[in-house]
């Protein structure tokens, strides 16, 4: 296997890793695919193969919900107490932050993003999230409910783990979309089977390590790293799974649901999305150049709430993008373990196509390629930070989900402020928006208006482990974080005691 140069950038404990044997997590034990496939894994910033790992199936995929199965019913999991729970989950935390450095140079080495973001960004919100979680393990509780109708019962709710949970992962923020599965699942007292993506498998084989280090027992956290129309699929069709919750792509989550519906399994979707900034005429631009410029170009747009369609007011316009032009041409594009580095390479040749494809759909519908717009070197996927300017509703670049650094940009007017709104919700996605303005009454208003799961107000990423994250419309079904994600994973009971 050839080795690209940028293995040289690890530390020694990524080094390591990546030197070692992959094997699927199964009922506590190490085991290679059954049939004995293999995934390449390849570095973005070269297009270099350094890597492999097994590619689950469907036989996999049985035994692991089998002993995701007898670990839920049966076995020191099923008896442990809520604060027992909590201490693994907390645990769990602790090694991933012990292991930070390392984990964030394995996510950049296999997505390709910054080191310095995986590192700040993507692990350090693991293990904040794992120890939000935790804290829950211990409040998960049910209610006493007088009846209306007078029955003479005594009456209670119970909340208790949904079962054996299916948990489907994207590449964008391999670990993280992981641990956001992971971390309110096992706080719930659920077990689990993971299925990472497999452009960007390695991390979530690491967390596997970790949990068997942190004490989980056998069966309680599996991981099967495989294609996701045969490992993926298999698990989503899953009789034995209770719940399957994903993170992917709309049209994947549409597929899930089509064979989810086989055992009426519990769904959840983290999907798609193409979220509106609005900047209206009064808002600060040295507020908003580095919010919109983040919004959009953090982690090479890759991020399903990026902000992507900018709709500017006219009085603010030309400073605005102005600021935006000098802030994409000052982002340090490079390999993502090296410490400088603000922008990536995409993940994949896939993604390269697809983006590189749209941004010439753009200009062919009208659009002014305003800057960016072409690949960076000769070898690896890095793309210039772009942006679009003279858009219109209806061209493809602002309708459908880019997944890359591309900003499209619109201009209203006075006239169009009512309007504006009406244009930003104009979308089959709702995951994401945000508002500049310095008027604290617009908003809130455009805030309640704004159909979508997560507003931002003078800022665009508005992610915390306490708040729900999900989608309105085709982004999604359901809440993560907080305790919505605590409701995902468990069931309520009603018990009513004739007195
Ligand atoms: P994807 O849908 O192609 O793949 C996601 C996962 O689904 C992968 O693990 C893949 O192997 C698996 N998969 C693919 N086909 C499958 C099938 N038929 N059955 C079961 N599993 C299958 O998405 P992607 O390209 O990896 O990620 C990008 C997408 O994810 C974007 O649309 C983005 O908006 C979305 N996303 C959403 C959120 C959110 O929270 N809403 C977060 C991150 C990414």
């Amino acid at each position: 296997m050839n080795k690209p140069v940028t293995l040289n950038r690890l530390g020694e404990a990524a080094s390591r890793f990546v030197a070692s044997e992959k094997k699927l997590y199964i009922d506590g034990q190490w085991v290679a695919a059954e049939n004995g496939g293999v995934i390449e894994v390849v570095d973005p910033a070269t297009g270099m193969v350094f890597d492999q790992v097994p590619a689950g199936d469907t036989a996999d995929i049985d035994h692991a919900v089998a002993a995701a199965r007898r670990a839920f019913e049966e076995g020191p999991w099923a008896e442990m107490t809520p604060a027992a729970r909590g201490k693994l989950v907390w645990k769990l935390g602790d090694l991933v932050e012990e292991h930070a450095d390392e984990l964030a140079e394995l996510e950049a080495l296999d997505n390709g993003k910054p080191v310095g973001d995986a590192r700040n960004g993507d692990v350090a919100f693991c293990y904040e999230l794992l120890r939000y979680m935790a804290g829950w393990s211990t409040k998960i509780c049910g209610e006493t409910i007088p009846l209306s109708s007078g029955a003479p019962f005594h009456a209670y709710t119970l909340r208790q783990p949904v079962g054996v949970c299916g948990q489907i992962v994207p590449w964008n923020f391999s670990l993280m979309m992981a641990v956001w599965k992971v971390a309110p699942a096992l706080a719930a007292g659920c077990t689990v089977v993971l299925k990472p993506a497999e452009q960007t498998p390695l991390t979530a084989i690491r967390l596997a390590e970790l949990a068997e280090e942190a004490g989980f027992p056998p069966g309680v956290f599996n991981v099967v790293t495989g294609y996701g129309e045969t490992a993926g699929a298999a698990l989503a069709a899953h009789p034995d799974v209770d719940k399957i919750t994903f993170t992917g792509s709309t049209e994947v989550g549409r597929k899930i649901l089509d064979v989810a519906k086989g055992n009426l399994k519990k769904v959840s979707l983290e999907l798609g999305g193409k979220s509106p900034m609005i900047v209206f005429a009064d808002a600060d631009p040295e507020v908003v150049i580095p919010a919109v410029g983040y919004g959009i170009f953090y982690n090479m747009g890759q991020a399903c709430s990026a902000g992507t369609r900018l709709y500017l007011h006219k009085d603010i316009a030309e400073t605005v993008l102005e600021g935006l032009k000098a802030f994409a041409q000052s982002l340090v594009v490079g390999v993502g373990l090296d410490p400088a580095t603000q922008i990536g390479p995409l993940v994949s040749e896939e993604q390269f196509e697809r983006v590189t494809g749209y941004i010439s759909a753009g200009v062919k519908e009208g659009a002014t390629l305003y800057c960016g717009g072409s690949q960076v070197g000769d070898t690896g996927y890095f793309i210039e930070p772009t942006i679009l300017t003279e858009t219109t509703q209806d061209m493809t670049v602002v309708r459908e989900e880019i997944f890359g650094p591309v900003l499209v940009v619109s201009i209203f007017d006075d006239d169009g402020v009512d309007a504006v709104l009406k244009q930003a919700n104009d979308s089959i996605y709702g995951l994401a928006g945000s508002i500049f303005t310095r008027d604290v009454s617009r908003a809130h208003r455009a805030a309640a208006k704004l159909k979508a799961g997560t507003i931002g107000v003078n800022t665009h990423h508005v992610v915390d482990p306490a708040l729900p994250f999900g989608g309105f419309k085709q982004s999604g079904w359901g809440r993560e974080q907080g305790h919505e994600a605590i409701l995902l994973y468990t069931e309520v009971k009603s018990i009513g005691v004739a007195l």
